[in-house]
């Protein structure tokens, strides 16, 4: 029989279900995957559930239902400033996965080159190659994860189509600074590139960082996909939810991939992040305090047993460099291990590497509850403290 597409069957199940699975095979407390343990605003799920009810449940418009379009065009102003046309720039898709892939589809050709940017997300790499495209990488290295301009610069060449960038990133808790889009704005001018921005933490955003949009800098309108997730910001990531703002050009074709891919995204779900779209600045306000807690209660916890933390000024995770624990082994290794003998899960960094990966960092999502966290301490500073006296 003949083989099956090749990349994808070369492909291994993402890192996220492997360490859930283990973490539910061994019981362990799971700050791997990234999914608050609790659900967001009663309202908004209440306004998904009444949705159901009242007989709008067939396919809802292409580009998403008229009050999300609204909602996030609405958004956009408010957050940002950003003058959006809701009928004719806003896609809304089946999270902000689908957008990431619809935007690709809708600005790559084969051979063109495109930037990414290393720690990455799962999704890119595999995406850009299935589309015939050409990865350029540049990496972030911790403990500092600067932007290397020179290397950054001369990843850019005639071929480069598009960027793409994520910020506030996962899993480095990086915000890209205002000077640091100003140098990727200016590459993008200079060699008539785009940008896809995948700004899923856009409102998750600590210790007074601002979130900036790459779209909001000057002559960057125009060259922009600027990509939002229901999930991330209403803390339901079940829902899968996503909003591309573009210019109504780029936006066209993004809805011709998405009309390709899913079609339509489920109108009550719509609905109901249209409705959280309208809550008070409080709502988003509170919601980046309660992770900046969260954040700091398991950072402290996890400096306490040793680890060096890295500061993570947004997204839903932090870094911790295990090496002075002793422990002999790389990433995979610690975080097989913590989940099997302490009952904590965590992710690989070198997960977010094509090569060369730092190996001895793991990243910890923070977005559960106090409890949780304390627990996961709890469990870690007793297994190592025990491992310590067999060692001594
Ligand atoms: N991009 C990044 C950086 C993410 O962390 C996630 C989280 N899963 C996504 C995209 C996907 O978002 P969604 O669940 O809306 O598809
Ligand atoms: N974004 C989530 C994370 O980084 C995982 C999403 C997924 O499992 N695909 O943990």
């Amino acid at each position: 029989m003949k083989p099956a597409n090749a990349l994808l069957s070369g492909t291994g199940t993402t890192i996220f279900t492997v360490m859930s699975g283990l973490a539910v095979q061994h019981g362990a407390i799971n700050l791997g995957q990234g999914f608050p343990d609790t659900d967001g605003p009663g309202e908004v799920v209440r306004a998904a559930a009444e949705a159901l009810l009242d007989g709008r449940n067939q396919y809802p418009p292409l580009t998403g239902v008229p009050e999300l379009r609204e909602a996030v065009a609405s958004a956009n102003e408010r957050f940002y400033g950003l003058a959006v046309d809701p009928l004719r720039e806003i896609v809304v898709t089946s999270g902000a996965t689908e957008a990431i892939t619809a935007c690709l589809m809708a600005l790559l050709d084969p051979g063109d080159e495109v930037v990414l940017i290393e720690p990455l997300y799962d999704t890119y790499l595999p995406v850009v190659q299935l589309l015939g495209a050409v990865p350029k990488l540049v990496r972030l290295t911790p403990p500092g994860w600067e932007l290397p301009r020179a290397a950054l610069a001369a990843a850019f060449g005639p071929k480069t189509k598009a960027i793409l960038l994520n910020s506030p990133m996962n899993p480095t808790g990086k915000v890209f600074t205002a000077a640091e889009l100003a140098f990727i704005a200016d590459l993008l001018q200079r060699h008539d590139a785009y940008a896809v921005c995948d700004e899923v933490y856009e409102h998750i955003v600590f210790d007074g960082w601002r979130h900036i949009p790459l779209m909001t800098l000057p002559g960057m309108r125009e060259r922009c996909l600027r990509i939002g997730s229901a999930g991330k910001t209403f803390s339901l990531t079940g829902w899968k939810v996503g909003y591309v703002t573009a210019p109504a050009g780029l936006a066209g074709v993004v809805a011709k991939a998405h009309q390709n891919l899913t079609f339509t995204t489920p109108p009550n779900l719509q609905r109901a992040v249209a409705l959280g779209l309208g809550q008070p600045d409080g709502y988003f306000a509170e919601l980046a305090s309660a992770l900046a807690d969260r954040r700091d209660r398991l950072a402290r916890g996890l400096a306490r047993l040793g680890m060096g933390v890295l500061p993570a000024r947004g997204s839903y995770f932090i870094t911790a460099d295990f090496a002075p624990l002793g422990f002999a082994g790389d990433d995979v290794a610690f975080c097989r291990h913590i989940t099997e003998a302490a009952g904590v899960t965590a992710i690989p960094v070198s997960a977010f590497y094509v090569s060369d990966a730092p190996s001895h960092y793991a990243r910890f999502a923070f977005c559960k509850r106090p409890d949780v966290l304390d627990e996961a301490v709890s469990r870690l500073t007793r297994h190592f403290a025990t491992e310590r006296r067999v060692a001594s």
